[in-house]
């Protein structure tokens, strides 16, 4: 069987920084499907953050809140445990929420907190990406499927 890691928050997990969920209809399906094994995780949480809490963004490096505090420690630590459960189930893909500073694939918001996206990765998406996991954001579930189930 098939293991996958997914974003908690696509799954209906109420684990975003503001206490909120962003359930994903088809990454629900794909939960239901009997050939895939969904691992939900959420690397801020993973991290020691807690919810509800301060938005963040990637700066070079460093992530930081609104008001520049550094919370770099505990998006690499995320990352990390996050990495960790993908050995465990042997996961050789990610779907990932697009956008966020720790699961954000291709494109984030650019640290400036005014909404502006640049390229680049979240902190867990790059540290997946790095040990060879493939990742993917919810609008290309379709892509993950062809990949990774053969469907
Ligand atoms: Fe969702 Fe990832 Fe943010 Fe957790 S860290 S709330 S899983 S986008």
């Amino acid at each position: 069987m098939n293991s996958i890691l997914v974003s908690a928050c696509l799954l209906g997990v109420r684990c975003r920084y503001d206490g909120q969920t962003k359930p994903c209809d088809e990454v629900l399906r794909l939960a239901a499907k009997n050939n895939v094994r969904l691992i939900p995780v959420c690397p801020e949480q993973l991290g020691g953050l807690p919810t509800p809490r301060p938005p963040c963004e990637r700066r070079g490096k460093t992530v930081v809140t609104e008001s520049g505090q550094s919370k770099t420690a505990e998006y690499t630590q995320g990352a990390k445990e996050t990495l960790w459960l993908a050995r465990v189930f042997d996961c050789k893909a990610a779907l990932l929420k697009e956008r966020s500073p720790s699961c954000g694939c291709g494109e984030i918001y650019d640290g400036t907190f005014s909404k502006m996206l640049k390229k680049g990765d979240g902190v867990t998406a790059e540290l997946l990406k790095q040990n060879g996991i493939a990742v993917f954001g919810e609008s290309r579930l379709q892509e993950l499927c062809k990949a990774v189930l053969n469907e």
